[in-house]
This record gives C-alpha cells, structure tokens and sequence, in this order.
C-alpha cells in the first residue's frame, strides 16, 4: 500500500480523538500492525499538546497545512520490537486491540453468508450509524464492484487483496469514500481476513448493481 494524505488525516483525527469507537479500533488494530503509523501518531500526539497548549479551540489543521507538517516529519522511522500479545485468543493474526471482540480464532467464529466467496461476522453495535464487521474473502474471489454514501474503512488482517487503486497487504487500511467506486481482489493462495467499518450504506455498481437497480426500479 502507498501511503496517502488520506491514512494521515485518519491517524491526525485518532490522536486528536475526533473518530468513532469503531473507527478508532480499525486504528488502534492498524497501530499494532504498522511502525512507520506508530511513529506518525507520536509526532501527531505531540502536535495536538502543542496546539492544545496554543488556546486552540478545534486542533485540526486544514488538509493543505497538514501536507506542509508531513513532509517537515517524513524522516527516516525506527525499527520497533514485535507486539507481545496478552490475550486469550491463540491466533497471531488477531492484533491486541482487537482481541477484546473475539472469543474465537478467526476460522471459528459464526461467519454469515454475503456474497459468493466472501462472509461476515458483525462486531460491536447495531444500532449504532457505523457498521464493524470482519470479512473473510476466499481466495481469487471479490467484493462485487461498489460504492460508498459515507465512508469505508477496511483493515487486512491477513491475505490480501487488490482494487483499482492499490493492493493492500496485512496491517494495511484501504480507506474509500464516495469518490471511490472499486471491486477488492483477494490475492491467490490464501482467505483474506480484513476488519472494515463503514458510515453510511453501500451501493452495488457494475453488472449486480444494474441488476439490483432493475429489481427495485431505481
Ligand atoms: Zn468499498
């Protein structure tokens, strides 16, 4: 995955603690998967005391500013030592921060049909406007083409997969927004595991999406 202005806002909000609890678990996870994030946060964290000590009401800085600040901080980043896990789910591929949702390896948990190749298992709450789940997509098989009315935010856990955009590999977010119509990818070899939360629904596009528009007269 290349890098984009779009993971640095997403990381900019987690210090500044402006994401949902949803949002902000696809972080903390994507944290314990991603030095080169980790080391991002702790110059973003020392950013937001500065600004917090500077009487700012809002510390967000504008998109343009933001771009300016990241290339003052694009400095080579350190090496850190694997996560050590305490949980009690024996499966490596769970980060920590995630592990607190599961009680089960990723192969045991209650999948449920989505599409063919790809299941779900819904986490956190219903009710709530973001939706979190894990998607286990079979090898070779994708996610049929889409877009977004709100934004989209998918962790791969495991595996990989590939859009029109990028390929996304573990520890990797592949973040999407109504600008983005795409149909993932799962690489060859192996399921793809991902953790992905998204605010606001889905709309099929493609040959399912003209199926789908014709069926209910859109
Ligand atoms: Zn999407």
């Amino acid at each position: 995955m290349t890098r984009n202005i779009e993971l640095e806002e997403l990381l900019f909000s987690y210090a500044a603690g402006h994401l949902s609890q949803e949002e902000a678990v696809v972080v903390a996870t994507h944290l314990a998967l991603c030095p080169e994030s980790r080391k991002r946060l702790a110059d973003f964290e020392v950013l937001q005391a500065f600004l917090a000590d500077d009487g700012a009401d809002e510390p967000v800085l504008p998109s343009e500013q933001l771009a300016d600040v990241l290339c003052v901080l694009d400095e080579p980043v350190a090496p850190v030592a694997p996560e050590k896990s305490g949980a009690e789910v024996e499966d490596n591929r769970i980060p920590k921060p995630l592990r607190e949702y599961l009680d089960k390896s990723l192969e045991n948990l209650a999948w449920r049909f989505k599409f063919p190749g790809v299941r779900e298992y819904a986490l956190g709450d219903r009710r709530s406007s973001k939706k979190i789940s894990l998607l286990r997509i079979e090898e070779n098989a994708s996610i049929p083409s889409h877009t977004h009315q709100g934004s989209e935010l998918t962790l791969v856990l495991s595996g990989g997969f590939t859009d029109s955009r990028d390929h996304f590999g573990r520890g990797d977010v592949c973040i999407a927004d109504t600008t983005v119509d795409h149909r993932p990818v799962a690489d060859p070899g192996e399921p793809c595991f991902c953790l992905a939360v998204t605010d606001g629904s889905v709309r099929l596009t493609g040959p399912y999406g003209r199926i789908f528009d014709k069926i209910t007269g859109r």
